[in-house]
């Protein structure tokens, strides 16, 4: 298996979930025993000397990167998710979206401070869902060791947003 495998076994989706964007679907790849193993081998090899405390997973499709390789880094797992879900008391951060703003939410007691964080999710775009994620980490005094993407799209420069921190994606689109 190679990075040019997994390529192949991501697909593309026109014009959703609106005109005009192109969604990698991931599903393809995950269905795939092999391509899925690969890909968190792949992450726990790069982390696993970093000692991870806690991989922080982005709503909904970094929970399945993130849930895999914190188990395999023996780390616990913190999501993050969309405003209004998470049912204990939680710190929330607004992002620009393409059109308008939204909000996502950390549980208040989800990392204890100078924990070592690794944050993951599935895709880069424009970094503004990762930039939103780091902040509530921040806030809750977290020390990231590292950012994870299974997919960049390096040509909207989510990367020059992220600066701070060391980021690493494995599919890089350009
Ligand atoms: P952004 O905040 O612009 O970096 O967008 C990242 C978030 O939106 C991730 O959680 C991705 O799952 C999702 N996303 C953005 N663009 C795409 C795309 N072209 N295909 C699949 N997911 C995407």
């Amino acid at each position: 298996m190679e990075i040019a495998d997994l390529k192949a076994k991501i697909r593309d989706i026109k014009d959703f979930p609106t005109e005009g964007i192109l969604f990698k679907d991931i599903t393809t790849l995950l269905k795939d025993g092999p391509a899925f193993r690969y890909v968190i081998d792949v992450f726990v090899r790069r982390y696993q000397k970093e000692r991870v405390d806690v991989v922080v997973g982005i709503e909904s499709r970094g929970f399945i990167i993130g849930g895999a390789l914190a188990h395999q880094l023996h780390a616990g797992f913190v999501p993050v998710r969309k405003f209004g879900k998470l049912p204990g008391k939680t710190i929330e951060v607004e992002y620009e979206l393409e059109y308008g703003r939204d909000a996502l939410a950390i549980h208040e007691d989800a990392i204890k401070p100078g924990q070592r964080v690794l944050a993951v999710d599935d895709l880069l775009a424009t970094g503004g869902t990762m930039g939103a994620t780091l902040r509530l980490i921040g806030q809750l005094g977290g020390q990231v060791v590292g950012v994870a993407f299974m997919i960049e799209l390096s040509f909207l420069h989510g990367r020059d947003k992220l600066k701070e921190h060391p980021l690493h994606s494995l599919i890089v689109y350009d």
